[in-house]
């Protein structure tokens, strides 16, 4: 495993819509390892591929110490309520922002052994699951805040 160098605001591969993975490879699981090292390197809760410099597919999410989910190809499949608290990410450092998002989110996605999955969360797990799947369409949680935390 190695950590892997965070591509931080401002570069365009952060604005870039990612690819879908159609096959798991040794290159992928060794993505997923490295990103899940790289997120707890820098005390993530969550990390997506393009933010250390690939344009795929996939994020990991840990909001629970130990409880990493990795996720291939994850789609948000439904959502309720909603939610407005504090959000940040690796790449856009010392900038914090309250943003609205659901309360609650399903994801379906691919596993490591190309196994499709669900996986409900709430609070900040409803939080980093939308970021990070936000993050593979180029999106940014700046585009959403409404107010910032000084
Ligand atoms: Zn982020």
């Amino acid at each position: 495993m190695a950590i892997r160098n965070i591509v931080k605001y401002g570069d365009e591969t952060l604005r870039r819509v990612c690819r879908p993975v159609e096959e798991i490879t040794p290159r992928i699981l060794t993505l997923l390892d490295d990103m899940a090292e790289t997120m707890r390197a820098a005390n993530g809760c969550g990390l997506a591929a393009p933010q250390v410099g690939i344009l795929r597919r996939i994020a990991v999410v840990e909001t629970e110490p130990g409880e990493l989910i990795e996720l291939i190809n994850p789609k948000i499949i439904a959502f309720a309520g909603e939610q407005r608290e504090q959000e940040g990410c690796l790449s856009i450092p010392e900038k914090w922002g309250i943003t609205v998002r659901p309360a609650h989110v399903t994801v379906r996605a691919t596993n490591r052994r190309g196994e499709e999955f669900e996986v409900t969360g709430s609070g900040l797990l409803a939080r980093a699951l939308c970021h990070e799947i936000d993050h593979l369409d180029g999106k940014l949680f700046v585009d959403k805040v409404i107010k910032y935390i000084d």
